[in-house]
This record gives C-alpha cells, sequence and structure tokens, in this order.
C-alpha cells in the first residue's frame, strides 16, 4: 500500500498510478449478466433497485442522439418520475482550480460516511466542443469512484449547452430513482453554464478563494447573487487568516444583495477540501436551508417553477430545431444571410422571410403576424 504524503516526513514523489487490485466494475458486470435489459419496464425495475448498470445504460440512452434511444429514454425518466424528486440537488461552481473536485471528493465522502447515497453529475461547456468532459470526472475523484454508495457520472457531450444541461437534469430523474439523496452538479463558474445549473438546483454553492479578487476569480456579480452560500475553499496552512478574512467580506457584500425569494440569507464558510475540514458544517448548513424552505414553502414552490421553466425552455428548443430543419428553410437560409450580408435587407426583415416560409407549412391562418392584427 501506498502511503499517504502527509503521514511522512519524507517527500514522496508521485508514481505511476496502479489499477485497483480488484476492478471496480466487477458488480456492476454481474447484475448486467443477471438482468436483461431489454425493455422500459426492465431498466424502471432494475432502476428502482438501484442497480448502478442498469442507471449507467439508462443514462447512456438518454445522452444517445439517436431518436430510438431517445424514445426510450423518455419512456423510462416518465416511469422513474413517480420515484425520483426525493433528494436534494446541490449544484457546485467556481474557477478551475478553485478545488472543486477535490471538495466533491471530500464532501461525498463525509456523506456516504453518513449513510447517504450520492450521486455526482456534471454540466462542462467545453465538452461541447471536445467531446470529452473534464467535469465529473472519475479519475479526479479517485476515492469517491470507488466507493459503493456514490455515483460518479461525467458531463454529457452534446451539440448545445442547453442540450448538455437538459440531460444532466433528466439523469439526475434516474439517479433520484435509484435512491441517490444526494445530487452533486458540478459546473464551471464562468459562463453561462452556472444559470443552466442554477436552474435545476435546491442549494447553489459557490466556491471561491481568499485574496484572489473577484476579478481575477472571473466570477461575475450575478453568480454571486445566485449563490445560497460561499465557500472559502483551501483555508489552510498560511491560508487560514486570509480565508476568514475574505469569509467577513463577502458576508457584507452579500447583505447588500437584494434578498432571496427563499428567504434564506446567503452565508459565507470557509474549508479545506484537501484536509476535509469544514465538510460537516457545510452539510448542516445545507440541511438548515432545506428545513427553512420546506417549511415556508419555497422548496416546493421553487422545483415547481423550475419544471415550468423546463418545459418552456424545451418548447423553445424543439420549435427552433423543427424550424432549422425545416426543408424550405433551409433552402433559401444561405440566400437570405447573403442578403443580409450586402446589406439588402434588414435582419428584422430577413427574419420575417423566413418565418412566412416556416408559417406557410400550417396556412396563414396560424401566422402570428396575422393573429397580431386581430
Ligand atoms: P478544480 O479545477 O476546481 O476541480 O480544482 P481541483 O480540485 O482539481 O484542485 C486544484 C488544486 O488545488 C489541486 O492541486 C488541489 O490539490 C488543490 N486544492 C484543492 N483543495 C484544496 C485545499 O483545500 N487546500 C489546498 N491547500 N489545496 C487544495
Amino acid at each position: 500500500m501506498t502511503k499517504k504524503k502527509k503521514d511522512t516526513a519524507l517527500h514522496v514523489i508521485d508514481g505511476i498510478e496502479r489499477p485497483p487490485s480488484v476492478n471496480p466494475s466487477f458488480g456492476e458486470k454481474q447484475t448486467s449478466k443477471i438482468h436483461n435489459l431489454k425493455n422500459v419496464d426492465d431498466f424502471v425495475r432494475e432502476i428502482q433497485l438501484g442497480n448502478r448498470f442498469a442507471l449507467s445504460k439508462a443514462i447512456t440512452l438518454v445522452e444517445s442522439a439517436a431518436p430510438k434511444h431517445q424514445e426510450k429514454a423518455q419512456a423510462i425518466i416518465e416511469k422513474c418520475l413517480p420515484y425520483a424528486g426525493n433528494s436534494i440537488r446541490i449544484g457546485i461552481t467556481g474557477i478551475p482550480g478553485v478545488g472543486k473536485s477535490t471538495f466533491i471528493e471530500m464532501f461525498g465522502k463525509h456523506l456516504t460516511g453518513q449513510g447517504k447515497k450520492v450521486a455526482v453529475m456534471a454540466v462542462d461547456p467545453s465538452s461541447t466542443r471536445s467531446k470529452g468532459s473534464i467535469l465529473g470526472d472519475k479519475t479526479r475523484m479517485k476515492q469517491l469512484s470507488v466507493d459503493p454508495d456514490a455515483f460518479i457520472r461525467p458531463s454529457p457531450s452534446s451539440g448545445t449547452l442547453g442540450g448538455v444541461a437538459r440531460k444532466t437534469r433528466e439523469s439526475a430523474i434516474l439517479a433520484e430513482a435509484a435512491g441517490f439523496d444526494v445530487i452533486l452538479i458540478e459546473t464551471v463558474g464562468v459562463g453561462q453554464s452556472e444559470t443552466l445549473v442554477h436552474s435545476m438546483v435546491d442549494f447553489f454553492l459557490l466556491l471561491m478563494l481568499a485574496g484572489a479578487g473577484d476579478e481575477l476569480q472571473g466570477i461575475k456579480r450575478g453568480i454571486m447573487e445566485m449563490a445560497d452560500a460561499i465557500i472559502i475553499n483551501k483555508a489552510d496552512g498560511d491560508n487560514i487568516t486570509k480565508a476568514k478574512l475574505a469569509q467577513r467580506e463577502y458576508q457584507n457584500a452579500l447583505h447588500l444583495f437584494p434578498p432571496s425569494p427563499s428567504g434564506w440569507i446567503p452565508r459565507v464558510e470557509t474549508c479545506s477540501s484537501i484536509q476535509g475540514k469544514g465538510m460537516a458544517d457545510i452539510w448542516k448548513m445545507i440541511e438548515d436551508y432545506r428545513f427553512e424552505t420546506q417549511k415556508n414553502g419555497y422548496f416546493y414552490s421553487n422545483r415547481n417553477q423550475q419544471n415550468n421553466l423546463l418545459m418552456h425552455q424545451a418548447i423553445l428548443s424543439e420549435l427552433k430545431t423543427h424550424f432549422y430543419h425545416y426543408q424550405p428553410v433551409m433552402d433559401k437560409l444561405s440566400q437570405i444571410e447573403e442578403n443580409l450580408k450586402a446589406s439588402k435587407i434588414s435582419p428584422y426583415i430577413a427574419a420575417r422571410q423566413l418565418m412566412d416560409l416556416y408559417f406557410k407549412a400550417f396556412g396563414s391562418e396560424h401566422h402570428p403576424a396575422k393573429s397580431d392584427k386581430q
């Protein structure tokens, strides 16, 4: 067994990581042989029994672009929905290097140590370009990835960030139906992805560093406003005093933000993920939040509102896909773009010409411009 660095005064250089002596997927492979996952009901039954192999397979269907996989995935999700929802969903964001994976590893271990089942998912904006994901990555969470009570799934890759977010949201439903009672959804604090993650979680955690300056951390005011808690990570060694100072500063800054409809006053905590310090307090805070917001009803109204928003987003996204895949629009698009480039038409007239083509398919009585005049 390799000795941990902190247990020795000697400087130990990390060697090549050896594979575990027992294949961590051994149990999963066994289950796959026992249970034949042929139809939707097989999936639903096995997911409900907590069969991780079935869960993984179902998520693969969710992530697939093939229409027949999508159809099956949607049927599984629909049947799993009555068994979902009994979890707390926690969003975790922060710039690369702030310590997200270290935090999730230690926080996740703390929770599984308390008998919880923890699923880790991710919305990684870069996965839409690179096809691979840097978030929710098992190799970054070595201890948690072999924990039988944890399930880690990297970010799906898809054409759009909205598509990635949707798949993660659907995968979370399946994980809940499989009995995971804490869902951690990781994303990076640099852009639009946290707005998407915020709209699918109950509690939103922003990880920050002391003394790095908001500018340097690329954290926009809007992201701070979304946070239910700011966690100053790396509060260890020489950094402890700075972290405590930052804690006070952020707490003061948060007071200036408008009150949240949840009635919850965002808190600022410090932790050392690498030493596993502060995890119990952070979990206690999230439990407090759940207790308070379930009592005042916000917990449920927020979930309803999120579902409503997701429905409208799904409608818009399907309409958009339908529009751009409609043959007459596809035929005409490049020509209209050329006219636009040559300043022959305005963007609004260009849009109107394409929309006219589209609405023709439904007959002129469905044209929104016509119904406006009524
Ligand atoms: P991520 O990119 O946000 O996922 O960050 P990582 O978890 O990969 O951490 C980035 C670096 O910070 C790694 O070298 C970690 O070992 C280190 N790190 C993470 N958490 C802590 C902490 O609490 N204290 C200290 N001193 N270092 C940490």
